[in-house]
């Protein structure tokens, strides 16, 4: 794929796919360069960096906290790190959040770029420039808007990420294709067992044509004051189970995608045989699509949501397979849909 630009008022940010890990070094100046990883990737991937200045994460969740950041600043202070550093992010959505975060505010920002390791970080968390922690049991709740100068995504890590993660970035790509373009659903339909088995052209085309409907909708609106804001389907469910559960967050957001359908349907919105070939996908991508979690131990988690308006909820609801709308919905009604959806099993 071409690279391709991300215009926002702030910045250009460039977005290739790649074969290899080894395109960023033409990106970077390797003395002038602070890698931020974890142990999983460093293992795998660290000796190409070793001229680098590295600070290595422990994987996980557990580690997008502000206790990290605190950690990484005494690093960066300790080391002398001034403007002329580029903070390089290499691994999954928890490094990308974290080097996007504190590169954002260390010095009142320093130039930073991904290597996207995992799926989902190659489709989603790479792409759009926000970048969180997570606080007192609420996820991504504090956090930074800013673009990288540049995104890559190699083919070739894909091949060591452990399979359930694999699974966990096939979550987000749905998601993009039903809000965005049921084209990409129809691809993903279509050449299923090519993309399980990491058939080079269908992983270039599917990750092409996914981070490039991101892409687009983060270069119209950056600061999601509209349409970006559809990409949040699935996730007020989905992150409430995330956080009560532990589960991979595609998997989360899997649950919260079949729901939130479901609760299109109910609504009048979305047809039942569009909502079932959704469910189908899902499930033929290994993904679940129900919980057994009672509402009421989701209902304080959603509560917290920051679409939360007053007693309501920005709510994002298909009206058919690649389109989606915001709708408001009370948290009577959320509380309701949820008392029946969580017991139907
Ligand atoms: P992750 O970063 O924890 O990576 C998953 C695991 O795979 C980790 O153990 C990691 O070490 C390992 N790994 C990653 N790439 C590998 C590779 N190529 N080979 C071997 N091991 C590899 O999780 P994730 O699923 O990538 O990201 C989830 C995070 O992303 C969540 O915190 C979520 O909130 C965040 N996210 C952010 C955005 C955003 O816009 N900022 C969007 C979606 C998700």
């Amino acid at each position: 794929m071409p690279s391709i630009q991300i215009n926002t008022p702030g910045r250009t940010s460039i977005v290739s796919t790649c074969n290899s890990i080894e395109a960023v070094f033409p990106l970077i100046e390797k003395q002038h360069t602070v890698v931020i990883t974890d142990e999983n990737l460093d293992r795998l991937y660290g000796i190409l960096f070793a001229d680098c200045r590295k600070i290595v994460l422990t994987p996980g969740e557990e580690s997008k906290s502000l206790e990290t950041i605190r950690d990484i600043y005494d690093e960066l202070i300790a080391a002398g790190i001034d403007r002329t550093t580029t903070i390089l992010g290499i691994g999954g959505g928890v490094v990308c959040d974290i080097t996007g975060f504190t590169a954002s505010t260390y010095l009142r920002g320093l130039d930073f770029g991904f290597v996207a390791t995992s799926l989902l970080a190659q489709v989603d968390a790479s792409i759009g420039g926000k970048n969180g922690v997570n606080f007192s049991g609420a996820k991504n709740i504090i956090g930074t808007i800013n673009q990288p100068r540049f995104v890559l995504c190699p083919q070739d890590v894909l091949k060591t990420l452990p399979r359930e993660h694999f699974i966990n970035g096939t979550a987000e790509i749905i998601k993009t294709g039903a809000i965005g373009d049921a084209e990409l659903l129809e691809i993903l339909e279509n050449r299923q067992a090519e993309f399980l088995a990491l058939q080079p052209e269908t992983i270039e085309s599917v990750v092409g044509y996914s981070l490039n409907l991101k892409a687009g909708i983060v270069a119209r609106d950056e600061r999601e004051q509209g349409e970006r804001r559809l990409l949040n389907f699935g996730h007020t469910i989905g992150h409430a189970i995330e956080i009560a559960t532990g589960i991979l967050h595609g998997q989360a957001i899997a649950i919260g995608m079949n729901l939130a359908a479901e609760i299109s349907v109910r609504l009048g919105m979305l047809s039942t045989a569009e909502k079932q070939r959704l469910e189908k996908l899902l499930t033929a991508y290994e993904l679940p699509t129900r919980t057994n979690l009672p509402a009421a131990q989701l209902l304080p988690l959603i509560f917290k949501d920051k679409k939360r308006q007053g007693e309501n909820l920005r709510f994002v609801a298909l009206k058919k397979l690649g389109r989606a709308e915001i709708i408001k919905l009370s948290l009577e009604q959320i509380k309701e849909f949820l008392d029946d959806l969580c017991c139907a099993g």
